[in-house]
């Protein structure tokens, strides 16, 4: 993970990312922020810093890769967060995604089941300075039902199915962002409508790892 060092030049390479989001369509000005001020080199592995400031996704060990800057703009875009909302984050990977979110001044709960990613990213984390109010080591599947409901919930990895637990621990007014499918996933964003109604709606194709279940 680096030495901890942010520079002119690291900045410069943060500036420019944003401007090639916004030209991919990214206009969320709060979110270009999150992309100009967060240090995306310092959430991989030193001696790929080169790669940090591409908008691709990368590597992070235990199989697992720190999403595209522009995947992780347009998710959080589609959220519409406020300032206190109650955040789920499931797969917490990197914490880069955690991190832009905690740009908007949320309340952040992440889940993470690979244990190897947890500890490191707990760890880094706290030398960062990055206040999520739980990191938990488990299963997303099944949501936090101890914290519920939430304002919104962001799926990081790709969903087989939308697990049930998530939209029974949506507020009403609450926002599931997920993206679904096997081999590539559809976007798809759930707005809790009552108690049975949530209204769907799609954004086209991404590429995600897999959300697995069930290992602990
Ligand atoms: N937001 C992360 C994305 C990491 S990739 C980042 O930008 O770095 C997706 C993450 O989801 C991986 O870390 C993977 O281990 C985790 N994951 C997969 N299935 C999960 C599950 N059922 N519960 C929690 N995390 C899961």
């Amino acid at each position: 993970m680096g030495l901890m060092k942010d520079t002119l030049k690291h900045r410069g390479m943060r500036n420019q990312l944003a401007e090639v989001l916004f030209e991919k369509g990214i206009t969320d000005l709060k979110v270009l922020e999150a992309i100009k001020s967060i240090p995306r080199h310092l959430f991989i592995d030193s001696g790929f810093e080169g790669h940090a400031y591409q908008d691709k996704a990368f590597p992070i060990g235990a199989d697992q890769t720190i999403s595209q800057p522009y995947t992780v703009a347009f998710q959080t875009g589609l959220l519409q967060l406020k300032p206190n909302q109650k955040i789920l984050e499931i797969g917490t990977g990197s914490g880069y995604q955690t991190a832009v979110l905690l740009h908007y001044k949320v309340k952040v709960f992440t889940i993470e089941r690979q244990s190897e990613l947890f500890k490191k990213t707990k760890i880094f984390f706290e030398k960062m300075g990055y206040r999520p109010k739980k990191i938990i080591f488990g299963d997303g599947y099944k949501g936090l039902p101890e914290e519920a409901p939430f304002d919104a919930i962001i799926v990081t990895a790709g969903a087989p199915e939308v697990p049930k637990p998530l939209m029974a621990q949506l507020k009403i007014g609450g926002k599931l962002v997920i993206p679904v499918g096997l081999e590539d996933q559809i976007m798809t964003m759930f707005v809790r409508k009552s108690e049975k109604e949530f209204e769907k709606k799609e954004f086209g194709s991404f590429r995600f790892v897999p959300l697995l279940e069930d290992k602990n």
